[in-house]
């Protein structure tokens, strides 16, 4: 099958490498025999709702998230008519603030974003910083760890009965108090935790791509054949040791 990815601003928004998730989601799937075909979207590029099986928005600071704020809200209808149809969606950190329905700066600034995820972002006095673990349930009896690193000010706080994409179980999560890390509606996640998210919790990657494949092919999601996870598997370990050391949850 040909996947097709949408990958909104890689110019602006790729802190910590956060497109090399694109590179194992490219991976995985010709591993599989599939193909991903990414397609990047700009400023000013319109949204076919219709185009994409899923869709891609990294992290970037404060600064590189203003220059794209009014016209990744401007693409709200799209975005969310796309989500409807059952089009995956990945959205890291600075993205996945402007995913919710805006970000407050500390200057009493206020971002407009796309309203698909429940919830809105203030800038608080200090960065949440550090290794993060947290545990996951997507599917019901589905149980799994999930290591990452955080690095925001933003305090996102979820609507009343939003999911969470996990709980924390190291780390400050959402908001360094609800216990809460990022959030989880239908094929869409979105996730404080950066860079090399899907390198080393290949379980999410596959999961992602399962949601793709299902939109592409227009059934429900299927299971993919297993990969060895040799590397992977020795990734998370670290990352998840790191994440333990910083003692309990903030
Ligand atoms: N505005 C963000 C913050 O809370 C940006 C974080 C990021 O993408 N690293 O700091």
């Amino acid at each position: 099958m040909r996947i097709v990815v949408g990958h909104l601003y890689p110019g602006y928004l790729n802190i910590y490498a956060d497109r090399g998730n694109i590179a194992v989601l490219d991976q995985r799937a010709a591993l599989r025999g599939h193909e991903l075909d990414v397609r990047s979207l700009g400023i000013g590029d319109p949204v076919d709702p219709d185009a994409y099986d899923l869709l891609y928005v990294g992290g970037g600071q404060d600064r590189e998230q203003a220059l794209v704020a009014p016209d990744l809200a401007g693409k709200s209808e799209p975005i969310q008519a796309a989500h409807a149809s059952g089009v995956a969606l990945l959205a890291v950190c600075g993205g996945y603030q402007l995913l919710g329905r805006g970000y407050g700066g500390r200057d009493g600034s206020f971002m407009p974003g796309v309203g698909l995820f429940p919830h809105e972002t203030v800038a608080g006095v200090t960065r949440m910083i550090g290794d993060v673990l947290l545990e996951c349930e997507l599917d019901p009896g589905e149980k799994h760890q999930l290591a990452g690193f955080e690095n925001h000010a933003g305090r996102t706080l979820l609507d009343p009965g939003a999911a969470p994409l996990g709980r924390v179980m190291f780390g400050f999560g959402n908001d360094g108090e609800s216990g809460l890390e990022g959030c989880r509606l239908g094929r869409a996640i979105g996730t404080y935790l950066h860079g090399p998210l899907l390198p080393r919790n290949p379980w999410l990657a596959d999961w992602l791509l399962a949601q793709a494949l299902a939109h592409a092919s227009g059934t429900d999601p299927q299971p993919l054949e297993p990969l060895p996870n040799t590397l992977e598997a020795e990734a998370f370990r670290i990352a998840a040791g790191r994440a333990r050391k910083r003692g309990g949850r903030r």
